[in-house]
């Protein structure tokens, strides 16, 4: 496209790349992609604020939303555990999330993770981490392709994987210390 195009074509097309660029940043509160301080999801009063959709990145979000299945809001972690690659926890928008949900009245957390050994893993660190009182939660169902990433299951796979998603044992309080 680019080499058919004349230059001023091209030179339009890099504009709007660069303005694009400059206007989205980060949802100050999910860290979805966001134009403004909050994104639409946050914006919109009419979601569920007791339940929050934990995903990996904000195409996951985009995943999540075409399911029509969701009507909580969500958190995006910026990527998952992966040792090998040097991310830990720490590196995640995990201490974001806790704070979340001591001030937003949290019930219940969705780990909407990618089912593969990163996604499982960071699962199963925030299983360890988000046991709190009064707060549930759940694991979407297994049934998505093992390894594949969550943008890539159809609407009705994902969606069937959050209305069969499980609640996992949090941490027993003894060991949590
Ligand atoms: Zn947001």
């Amino acid at each position: 496209h680019l080499l058919k195009s004349d230059a001023e074509e091209s030179r339009r097309l890099a504009e709007a790349v660069v303005a694009a660029k400059e206007r989205v940043g980060f949802c100050q509160r999910c860290f979805n992609l966001s134009e403004g301080d909050l994104c639409p999801v946050c914006s919109d009063s009419r979601r569920d604020g007791h339940v929050i959709c934990v995903v990996e990145e904000p195409r996951d979000v985009i995943a999540v939303e075409r399911t029509r299945e969701f009507r909580g809001n969500y958190h995006v972690l910026g990527g998952a555990i992966d040792h090998l690659q040097g991310v830990g926890p720490e590196q995640l928008k995990i201490r974001e999330l806790l704070a979340r949900i001591g001030s937003e009245g949290v019930t219940e957390v969705i780990l909407c993770t990618n089912p593969n050994l990163e996604g499982e893993a960071t699962a199963l660190y925030l299983s360890k981490v988000l046991s709190m009182p009064g707060l549930t939660v759940s694991r979407i169902a297994s049934g998505l392709p093992v390894g594949g990433d969550l943008e890539y299951a159809d609407e009705l796979t994902l969606g069937r994987a959050l209305e069969g998603r499980r609640t996992v044992e949090t941490a027993p309080a003894s060991e949590a210390v």
